[in-house]
């Protein structure tokens, strides 16, 4: 924070201490349930400001879904996520991150792009799923098919 010129806050440090501790990707309101045990008075508009401050200084990085609430992400480093469409939870996905995978799927991709006027300079990847909850959780995701009865 100070290296970006910005105040070290006991709210910003809690929020901060608080994105490191997880690894589900929480949203805001989930970051303000969590600190509010610790601050009682802090506002989820403080929560909110503090989570874009870290995000300015490259302290945390934010993920914005078109069909969901963002959720923040302790990794700044490049990584692939796997979310869950039925809970939106996002989780990280343990895999290599390089420039590889962009031209095994297109050698000319990059160089076409930016014949087109798009200079690619990172991309992403999410697989989209279902994680499996205890059984005791109610569940509304469909059934994956039934194996095939043998006979
Ligand atoms: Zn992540």
């Amino acid at each position: 924070l100070e290296s970006s010129g910005l105040r070290y806050t006991r709210q910003r440090e809690a929020v901060f201490r608080y994105l490191q501790s997880v690894c589900t990707h929480p949203t805001a309101e989930e970051v303000y349930s969590a600190v509010r045990s610790e601050l009682p008075n802090i506002s989820l508009a403080t929560v909110y400001k503090c989570l874009e401050t870290l995000v300015e200084c490259n302290l945390a990085a934010k993920l914005a879904f078109s069909d969901g609430p963002a959720r923040y992400d302790r990794r700044t480093d490049p990584h692939f996520h796997l979310r869950c469409l039925r809970t939106g939870k996002v989780r990280d996905l343990e895999a290599p991150h390089h420039d590889r995978l962009l031209r095994q799927l297109d050698p000319e991709l990059s160089e076409r792009l930016r014949q087109q006027g798009f200079q690619v300079t990172d991309y992403r990847m999410e697989l989209l799923g279902y994680f499996h909850e205890p059984a005791s959780a109610p569940s509304e995701a469909p059934s994956p098919p039934a194996p095939p009865a043998s006979s």
